[in-house]
C-alpha cells in the first residue's frame, strides 16, 4: 500500500469498464451467448479454454440448471425494458417459490452526474465488525456457507501492509491494545482487473463507478476472483442458504437478489440504496461514524471534501487498480483509539 499525495479522482475508461454505452464504453450491438462464447474463444486461445472457464456450469446438478428462460435472456446491455420486466418477474417467481415472499425488485440505473467513492477512517475504526454482518443481511448474502463482501484486518500499530492484517481475530473486546481495523471490501475500481479477464462479460464498471455482475451471465470461471488483487470476489460453491425469515425483499437485479450456486458475487456499494439517495448499509450501522460515501462529482459533498482536506492513501496504489475506496487518518489526532471498551463488543 502505498499514499495516493495526489488525491486524484479515478475516472471510468472505457477501456476497463467492459462497456455499456451509456458513458463506460459501449456494448457491441446482437450480443448473445453463443456471440460471446464465439469470441471468448479466440481470447482465451481456443474452445479447450472456453469448455474450462464453463466447468462450473457444466457441473451443476439437474435440479440446479438455469431455466431455458433464464438461458435464452439476453446480456444485461441488450436487454429491452420489456425484457428487463419479464427477467424480474421471473426473478420475482422464483424468490417466491423459494421464500415464500414476494420480493420488490428493480433494476436501478445509475444517476446522471453521479461517481460514488468511499473513504474510510482508520483513526475511528474499532473492529466491531458490524459492518460485515449489516452487509450480510443487506445483500442477501449466504448464511450457509457463510459469505461475507468485507473483511475487517487487525492490523499491527505501524504496518500498512495489509498481508500482515488478521481476518480472523477472536478478541471480545476491540481495539485491542497495539492494534487498527482496516476494513475492505470491493474498491469499484476505475481500472478494474477483473472486468478485463471476464471471458463473457458478465461483469463490467457502470458509468457512476460500480463495477457489477450480471448473475444470469456470469458462467463461474472464476477468472476474475484470481485477477482482483484485494480478495473482493466470493464465489458460491454450494447453494446459498437464507433463511426465509432473514430475506431482505428490497432488491435489484444488479446486486442484492439471491444468487444462485456457480457464480460470483460482490460488494456493489448497495446499488440499489444509493441510487435512490440512502446510505450503503455498513455505514448507516457503523458505531464509530469511520465510513463516509457520496458523490466525488459534487464538489460540496463530504467525501469530496475529505479527500480534499485530508491525507487520503488507497491500498496498493501500485498496481495501478485506481481505487474509488480512500483511507485516512484524522490529521489532528491521528493516533488509534487504544483502550479496549465494553461498548464495542467485536462479532465474529
Ligand atoms: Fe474488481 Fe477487485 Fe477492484 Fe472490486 S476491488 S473492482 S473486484 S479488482
Ligand atoms: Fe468468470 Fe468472474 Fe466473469 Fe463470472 S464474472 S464469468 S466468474 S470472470
Amino acid at each position: 500500500m502505498s499514499e495516493n499525495s495526489s488525491k486524484q479522482t479515478p475516472c471510468c475508461s472505457s477501456d476497463s469498464s467492459g462497456g455499456n454505452g451509456r458513458g463506460c464504453g459501449s456494448a457491441s450491438s446482437g450480443m448473445d451467448r453463443r456471440s460471446f462464447l464465439r469470441k471468448s474463444a479466440v481470447a482465451a486461445g481456443g474452445l479447450a479454454a472456453v469448455v474450462t472457464a464453463m466447468k462450473p456450469l457444466m457441473d451443476l446438478e439437474s435440479d440446479e440448471m438455469p431455466s431455458v428462460e433464464k438461458m435464452l435472456q439476453k446480456h444485461y446491455k441488450e436487454m429491452t425494458p420489456e425484457q428487463m420486466q419479464g427477467a424480474l418477474a421471473r426473478i420475482s417467481d422464483e424468490v417466491e417459490k423459494r421464500y415464500d415472499v414476494r420480493p420488490d425488485i428493480k433494476d436501478i440505473k445509475p444517476m446522471d452526474g453521479v461517481e460514488f467513492v468511499y473513504a474510510l477512517n482508520l483513526s475511528r475504526c474499532v473492529g466491531c465488525r458490524k459492518c460485515v454482518h449489516a452487509c450480510v443481511a443487506e445483500n442477501n448474502q449466504s448464511r450457509s456457507p457463510e459469505i461475507q463482501y468485507i473483511r475487517v484486518l487487525e492490523m499491527p500499530v505501524g504496518s500498512m501492509d495489509m498481508e500482515k492484517g488478521n481476518q480472523h481475530y477472536q478478541s471480545e473486546l476491540v481495539p485491542e491494545k497495539g492494534k487498527f481495523y482496516m476494513p475492505v471490501q470491493c474498491h469499484q475500481c476505475a481500472n478494474p482487473p477483473c472486468v478485463k479477464v471476464c471471458p463473457v462479460e458478465a461483469t463490467w464498471t457502470e458509468p457512476d463507478g460500480i463495477t457489477v455482475i450480471d448473475y444470469d451471465w456470469c458462467i463461474g470461471c472464476r477468472y476474475c476472483e484470481a485477477a482482483c488483487p484485494y480478495w473482493a470476489r466470493r464465489f458460491n460453491f454450494t447453494t446459498p442458504e437464507i433463511p426465509k425469515e432473514d430475506l431482505n425483499p428490497t432488491m435489484s437485479y444488479l446486486s442484492n437478489r439471491p444468487r444462485p450456486k456457480g457464480v460470483m458475487e460482490k460488494c456493489t456499494f448497495c446499488l440499489h440504496r444509493t441510487r435512490e439517495g440512502k446510505m450503503p448499509a455498513c455505514l448507516e450501522v457503523c458505531p464509530t461514524g469511520s465510513r463516509k460515501f457520496g458523490n466525488i462529482l459534487d464538489p460540496e459533498s463530504e467525501v469530496a471534501q475529505i479527500l480534499k482536506r485530508n491525507r487520503v492513501f488507497v491500498l496498493k496504489e501500485d498496481v495501478g487498480t485506481l481505487p474509488r475506496f480512500f483511507y485516512y487518518f484524522d490529521e489532528r489526532s491521528p493516533s488509534f483509539p487504544s483502550e479496549p471498551s465494553s461498548s464495542n463488543k467485536a462479532s465474529s
